[in-house]
């Protein structure tokens, strides 16, 4: 087995191979891999952080993959590196990844400058996206400039998506008069740039109207940013209409936030990880811990009887 240092210095000279195998240690749970994935990261620390990242959300059907299949051919066109990645929480109940599926984006997948990686199994959208997250990190030390990140809106994926990048993309589809149905107001919060998608043929007038209504709607809404009010567009991923158009409002909002501000982001970013993933852990390795896990099913039936009630149910556990 390669050590951390061969590891990372694969990954740096762009050694495909190498990337995926550090991905795939990434998302193991067994406690050894876990050690050496975060010995790698140490290492590729000077590596990481130099790429532009992005994340994309919208319901299933808005046409998410292939719009990354278009904008990440419009980059690669541009000279970028693209690395597309995904929180989709919903695969390890489906058995299998129903995002960063390479058929779904056809174009990139068979672009020697793009790499696709479909998303980490895992039970809880927390682990999910903290794989993400990280296989996001070796993406940019191997060298891609552009990260999309992209998640289907299941349970908090959007925030912890939202919380790993610097722009936060949000497609919607023009409806016929119920144009802010289905969308959750949060989501729409976290949106740096909101794109009517399938702006093309008939659509199209419906498009520009819709994107009318989110303008006038999104002056009722916080802001993330004081330096950016949220941008809506149109855009067809089958034309290519608007393509181009996202990606400048992409470089806008960049703009906008200036180094400063997205490094302020990043930072306030990882003490969020920092938080979640602490309480994540504390709370498996504590119910882990034979003496819990041998007592836990007793005191849950305790609780469910009412024999016990919970908060004195988790004291009684917290001193065991
Ligand atoms: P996802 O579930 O959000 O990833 O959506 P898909 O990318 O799989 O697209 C869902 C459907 O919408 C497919 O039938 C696509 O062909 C269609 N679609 C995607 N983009 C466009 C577009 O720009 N215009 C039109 N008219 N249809 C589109």
């Amino acid at each position: 087995m390669d050590s951390p240092q061969e590891l990372a210095a694969a990954i740096t000279t762009g050694e495909r191979k190498a990337l995926s195998q550090a991905i795939t240690m990434i998302e193991s749970s067994l406690e050894t891999d876990m050690a050496r994935s975060q010995e790698l990261l140490q290492v590729l620390a000077p590596n990481i952080g130099k790429a532009i990242r992005i994340g994309i959300t919208g319901v299933p059907g808005v046409g998410k993959s292939t719009f990354i299949d278009a904008l990440g051919t419009h980059l690669t066109s541009c000279g970028h590196t693209v690395a597309v990645l995904a929180v989709d929480p919903s695969s390890s109940i489906s058995g299998g990844s129903i995002l960063g599926d390479k058929t779904r984006m056809e174009k990139l997948s068979q672009d020697p400058d793009a790499f696709i990686r479909p998303s980490p199994g895992g039970d809880a959208v927390g682990g999910v996206a903290r794989h993400t997250r990280e296989a996001m990190m070796l993406c940019e030390a191997a060298g891609f400039d552009v990260l999309l990140v992209e998640t289907i809106g299941v349970g908090q994926s959007e925030l912890a998506v939202a919380s790993m990048v610097d722009t936060f993309v949000l497609l919607l589809l023009a409806g016929a008069g119920d144009e802010l149905q289905g969308i959750k107001r949060g989501v729409m919060e976290l949106a740096d740039v909101l794109v009517i998608h399938k702006a093309d043929g008939d659509n199209t007038e419906s498009a520009h109207r819709a994107a009318r209504e989110y303008t006038a709607a999104l002056q009722l809404l916080s802001h993330r940013h004081a330096a950016w009010t949220p941008a809506v567009m149109t855009c067809s991923s089958h034309t290519g209409d608007g393509i181009e158009e996202v990606h400048k409002k992409v470089t806008m909002h960049r703009e906008a936030l200036g180094s400063a501000g997205i490094a302020e982001n990043r930072q306030s970013q990882a003490l969020h990880w920092f938080d979640s993933t602490l309480r994540e852990m504390v709370v498996s390795t504590f119910l882990t811990r034979s003496e819990i896990a041998a007592t836990l099913p007793d005191i849950r039936e305790q609780v469910q009887n009412g024999d016990l009630q919970p908060t004195a149910a988790v004291m009684r556990l917290l001193a065991t």
